[in-house]
């Protein structure tokens, strides 16, 4: 998978949100926050996840999408559903509205700094090895266009917002993502402290 100068993975269905805005002047994207979603929680396969991402999901149609929409306007860069397809709502080098209230290694408001991806499932439901070659895939294409996310830097929800978030759960399994992605995607000896002057434009173009 490439990652195009505008930020898209041209591997995905691109369905472009309104839910998202610039990061800020000279942000080094350097987080990969994993997450886990379904609309209504435990059902699959449905448009509301899209309809919540695109900002059209109809409060009235589900009790739980009431709660949903309350929660305002979220998005986030990928999803993948449970067949393994790919799905990109905002650019990469754009600010998705995934992390929400979050802290990662003391610095708040990781969606500025982050890039999420939501796997279509629950925190209990074992994930679809479809899934987990997507992920690693993807993934990949990131770390080749983002070498400041490094291996500590790929999160789970659970671990910026803590006792806020529990996704994605405990039935993801991090070794088995871990161990799919090639190992020299990690071998970078990249430090964003070096480069305070990145911009996006510089990041899109894997400089
Ligand atoms: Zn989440």
């Amino acid at each position: 998978m490439t990652i195009d100068p505008a930020g898209w993975l041209l591997a995905a269905a691109h369905h472009p949100s309104p839910h998202c805005d610039d990061r800020p002047a000279g942000t080094v994207i350097d987080l990969l926050v994993i997450h886990n979603i379904s609309l209504p929680p435990g059902e699959f396969g449905g448009s509301a996840i899209d309809d919540l991402f695109l900002g059209r999901l109809d409060p009235a149609a589900h009790p739980y999408y009431a709660i949903a929409a309350a929660a305002g306007p979220v998005s986030t860069h990928l999803l993948i559903r449970r067949d393994g397809t790919l799905i990109q709502y905002v650019p990469c080098h754009r600010r998705a509205w995934h992390a929400g209230r979050s802290c990662f290694s003391g610095r708040e408001r990781c969606n500025e700094f982050s890039i999420g991806i939501e796997l279509e499932g629950t925190d209990t439901l074992p994930f679809e090895a479809a899934q987990y070659v997507t992920l690693a895939h993807c993934t990949e294409a990131i770390l080749a266009h983002y070498p400041a996310i490094t291996p500590e830097r790929i999160v789970g929800h659970s671990d910026i917002a803590p006792g806020r978030k529990t996704d994605p759960g405990e039935a993801f399994d991090w070794g088995r993502y871990r161990n799919m992605i090639r190992a020299d995607y990690f071998q970078t000896t990249h430090h964003p402290q070096t480069r305070p002057d990145s911009t996006d434009d510089k990041e899109s173009m894997g400089l």
